[in-house]
């Protein structure tokens, strides 16, 4: 039976691009991309130079990429783990890195209660569920690495079973970690919120305009050139299809389903009271929420990667990945069954070479872009915007000190072998996972190739 798409676009079926029939052709800053990147980048430039010329360039609609269709976890999470940040800039900024991310979430609260933003926002937390002694072992080792790093009980802690089951009653849990920095949201009503706010102060958005390609100072679009002093890409994982990037970021492919609302009975089993966001520590990842209006939306990775780094829409759909969720949904909370699966979306989000995001500004050329954050994205974009802002002003601040400031990760490999390796990596987180469910043994060298991969 074919689902209807996007849960989340039930809040406004009015998602159809209103093509702008004409751009202008000079502007102070031009951003390219309608996303949460290319929006909170608006929202804090124009804050800081309200009389700017701000145009949002979008080829499709506001939110349509991942920013409107993602789990809604909007969390301090980061692809980069913290070990790799100290080795390359040392464990005080890799600490410094995780403490603006938790930052990060409070000040994305702090400011959609300024902006009169209703979406859905509840800082509940986040619990990573350990259901094999692999997976204990894992969540110890990242709790220990954490406290290395000065990140305290109150950020992240162990929780008993007992203390999870509080939390969350998934079957086979015997432990979690549990991370206090960590919301919930509704990715529709945040992206929409914040165009209906960037537009009441001003800030241009054009719908329906393809960027073709950057130079400095000048965007070349399917509606003609715009002159103008700062350009910010903020395309993510669509990056691949602008002329001259096509092997910077990888596009992987997430996808979701949804249940209808359950009822209290099923809720008063599941827990989750709290809405906290779940997982758990399989290598497949996959992350849960309970939407305002109590249903389960829930995600994970496994689709294959497309030859080409290729972005189509029937991708975001996947028979076998929708099975192999609802059954995983199922796996977790057998209570579920019977419960109607009512919908199926997804889409890409943008990987780099070596799994780390990045925001970068060559103030020669005007060009400034921000991403790769490997599904961390909700809250990630938010300090990448704030980090642009002060990149962009000239500012030197805490944010532009932090080791992704104009960090370059390498190329892709070309095709085939991209293609080839991506979806090696695919298939072995999976087999890796099917082993340790059988055995409930971890199997180290699929880990340690998948972490190579990732690195
Ligand atoms: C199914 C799914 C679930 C996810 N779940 C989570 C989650 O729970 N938590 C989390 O933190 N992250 C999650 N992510 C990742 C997160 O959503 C993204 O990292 C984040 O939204 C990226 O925001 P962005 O603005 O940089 O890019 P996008 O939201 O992808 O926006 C890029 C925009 O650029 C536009 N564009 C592309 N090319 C052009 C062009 N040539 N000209 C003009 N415009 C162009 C696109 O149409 C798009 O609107 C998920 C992603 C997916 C796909």
């Amino acid at each position: 039976m074919t689902l209807p798409g996007c849960l989340w676009d039930d809040f406004s079926s009015a998602q159809s691009c209103n093509e702008a029939d004409s751009i202008p052709s000079t502007a102070d800053v031009v951003i390219v991309g309608a996303g949460l990147t290319g929006l909170w980048s608006a929202h804090y430039l124009q804050q800081r130079f309200p009389l700017w010329r701000i145009c949002i360039l979008e080829k499709n609609s506001v939110g349509f990429g991942a920013s409107g269709r993602n789990g809604g976890w909007c969390s301090s999470l980061l692809p980069m783990s913290l070990e790799s940040l100290e080795k390359s800039h040392g464990a005080v900024l890799a600490t410094a890195m995780q403490c603006a991310m938790h930052d990060t979430v409070d000040e994305i609260d702090h400011q959609i209660t300024a902006l009169g933003i209703n979406c859905d926002f509840h800082k509940g937390g986040s619990i990573d569920v350990c259901r094999s002694q692999s997976q204990l072992q894992k969540a110890r080792t990242r709790v220990d690495t954490a406290r290395r790093f000065n990140i305290d009980a109150d950020h992240l802690r162990i929780l008993s079973a007992s203390e999870t089951r509080s939390v969350v009653n998934m079957q086979g849990a015997l432990s979690a970690v549990f991370d206090a920095d960590s919301a919930v949201l509704h990715p529709r009503k945040l992206v929409n919120g914040l165009a209906q706010s960037l537009r009441q102060r001003n800030v241009e958005i054009y719908e329906g305009v393809e960027v073709r390609s950057l130079s400095p100072t000048r965007v070349h679009t399917s509606k003609g050139d715009i002159d103008t002093g700062v350009i910010i890409r903020a395309t993510e994982a669509f990056s691949s299809s602008l002329k001259g990037h096509s092997r910077e970021i990888l596009p992987l492919y997430s996808l979701m389903i949804a249940t209808e609302p359950l009822t209290q009975t099923l809720w008063d089993d599941i827990g989750l009271k709290d809405r906290t966001t779940f997982n758990d520590g399989r290598n497949m990842i996959i992350y849960g929420q309970r939407t305002a209006d109590g249903r389960l939306a829930f995600g994970g990775r496994g689709a294959p990667y497309h030859f080409g780094s290729a972005i189509r829409p029937h991708f975001d759909r996947n028979i076998k990945v929708r099975e192999m969720l609802e059954h995983t949904l199922l796996e977790l909370f057998p209570i579920l069954q019977g419960t109607k699966f009512t919908h199926h979306w997804g889409g890409p989000l943008g990987a780099a070479r070596d799994w780390h995001s990045s925001v970068t500004f060559d103030r020669a050329t005007g060009i400034a872009t921000a991403g790769g954050y490997v599904g961390d994205g909700v809250a990630t974009a938010n300090l990448a915007a704030r980090t642009l802002t002060d990149l962009i002003s000239g500012q030197q601040s805490h944010l532009t000190t932090l080791p992704w400031v104009n960090h370059f990760s390498r190329k892709w490999e070309p095709e085939p072998i991209r293609f080839f390796a991506v979806n090696t990596m695919t298939k072995l987180a999976s087999i890796a996972d099917n082993r340790e469910a059988k055995t409930g043994r971890g199997s180290q060298i699929i880990e340690n190739l998948l972490s190579r991969l990732t690195s």
